[in-house]
């Protein structure tokens, strides 16, 4: 049976980070939001100090040793004060570090994932590309094979951490035949760092949410990798992006209710000290309305991610479980947020009150990591019985297994 309770490491985790993001963040987001400024120091030192650079990650590769369920409780704490907090969460520890620990050499984890857990390197995701996002095969990546070393060319954009990151896990087409037939058996996984020669990156330009945060692109132009730096085995590239997508997924599940909770919170606060028709607007039965629904959706939000959290605690497959979580917490973190907006009516509409940002915010986890459309395709088809998880060659090890590794 699942157990709600949290323990004592979990609750200690949430409130460390919870107040860390209140002290630390919360006072100059507005601004620094409003300055598209990512305060790189004082937010991945401070998430460094804290061990969520490496939060599931064993403490034999560098990270704090926690369950998944931690990782969980950040990704919620952070976003409930700026989504920007939650994506590095998503990219680094969640798309990157967990598909390192899993399918990743003893050589790679040492190399790669050790610093990445400690937090002296970050890392990012590179799938999406100009003309390919929910459509995968459509990459136009490449991989060229000379000797041992791969020659890596084409441009990943909507890259989250684009400007900031060390390494990247990057997907690329290492058979020119597959890619003509779109068979994503051509696809390889690649552990790509930024100083190697060829490689730029840029901002994406007029962004407009998670303006706390860096977006961008990068191009690769015959960027050597080599051989050392396959992730898994060539053709399996495809196959860890999914898996990859499963751990942010989960990431963004936890990160969208803590937005809903951020919701809630300012909307009850302001409903209690706004007055029309000489009540408080709380009072109107059309705006407890709006705040129930809050509650329902944060209460069922959070439901949804601690299952797939205790899942993927006990080694059980969770695609589905953690898609579903993902599609119905982003739908109502959008839900929420537009309603928090109109509860504070014209307020609502200004930078002077935090709701604006969390509107915009939103918007994004229901396009990125697979967009509402796919995720409700995703569902129906696993019950029309046309989708099913068949096992991967790597799996996420299990909470005990993490333990052990100790
Ligand atoms: C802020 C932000 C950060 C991001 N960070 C990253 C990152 O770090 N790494 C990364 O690789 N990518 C990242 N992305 C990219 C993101 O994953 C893609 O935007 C996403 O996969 C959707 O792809 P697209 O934008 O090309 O939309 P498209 O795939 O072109 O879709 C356009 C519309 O068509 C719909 N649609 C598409 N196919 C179907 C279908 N079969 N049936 C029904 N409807 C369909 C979609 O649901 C959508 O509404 C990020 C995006 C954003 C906005």
């Amino acid at each position: 049976m699942i157990d709600f309770t949290l323990n004592d490491e979990q609750r200690l985790l949430e409130q460390s980070v919870r107040e860390w993001a209140a002290r630390e963040v919360a006072p100059n987001i507005r601004e620094h939001d409003r300055k598209h400024h990512f305060d790189r120091d004082r937010i991945l030192g401070g998430m460094a100090r804290l061990g969520l650079l490496g939060v599931s990650v064993p403490q034999e590769y560098g990270g704090a040793g926690m369950d998944y369920i931690c990782l969980g409780l950040a990704s919620e704490e952070l976003e409930y004060v700026d989504t920007s907090l939650r994506v590095i969460m998503s990219v680094h520890a969640g798309l990157n570090c967990l598909t390192l620990l899993a399918w990743g050499t003893e050589d790679q984890k040492r190399r790669y994932l050790v610093p990445q857990a400690q937090g002296t390197k970050i890392a990012g995701y590179g799938l999406t590309e100009p003309g390919a996002g929910s459509d995968a095969r459509a990459i136009q990546t490449t991989a060229i094979k000379k000797g041992d070393r791969y020659y890596l060319s084409g441009e990943k954009s909507w890259i989250s951490l684009a400007d900031v990151a060390d390494n990247f896990l990057v997907i690329a087409w290492t058979d020119a035949e597959k890619k003509k037939q779109r068979d994503p058996s051509g696809l390889t996984a690649f552990i790509v760092e930024r100083s190697s020669k060829g490689f730029s990156s840029g901002p994406m330009k007029e962004k407009w949410g998670i303006l706390a945060g860096n977006t961008g692109f990068f191009k690769m132009d015959e960027v050597e990798v080599p051989d050392a730096n396959v992730l898994g085995k060539p053709g399996e590239g495809f196959k860890i992006a999914m898996f990859a997508l499963d751990q942010g997924r989960y990431t963004v599940a936890a990160g969208a209710t803590g937005l809903i909770r951020a919701c809630r919170d300012a909307s009850v606060k302001y409903a209690k000290e706004r007055k029309t028709f000489g009540v408080e607007i709380g009072q109107h039965q059309l705006v407890k309305e709006m705040i129930a629904q809050m509650e329902s959706d944060y209460q069922s939000a959070r439901l949804l991610w601690l299952r797939s959290g205790w899942m993927k605690n006990n080694g059980a497959r969770n695609t589905r479980e953690t898609g579903l979580a993902k599609w119905f917490a982003t739908v109502a973190s959008e839900r929420a947020a537009g309603d928090a907006v109109q509860i504070h009516g014209a307020n609502g509409y200004s930078d002077e009150y935090p709701v604006g940002r969390y509107f915009r915010n939103c918007k994004g986890a229901v396009i990125y990591e697979g967009t509402r459309e796919i995720h409700k395709i995703m569902q129906a088809d696993y019950l029309l019985g046309y989708r099913s998880d068949r096992p991967t060659r790597c799996e996420l090890p299990p909470f005990e297994t993490l333990k052990s590794q100790v």
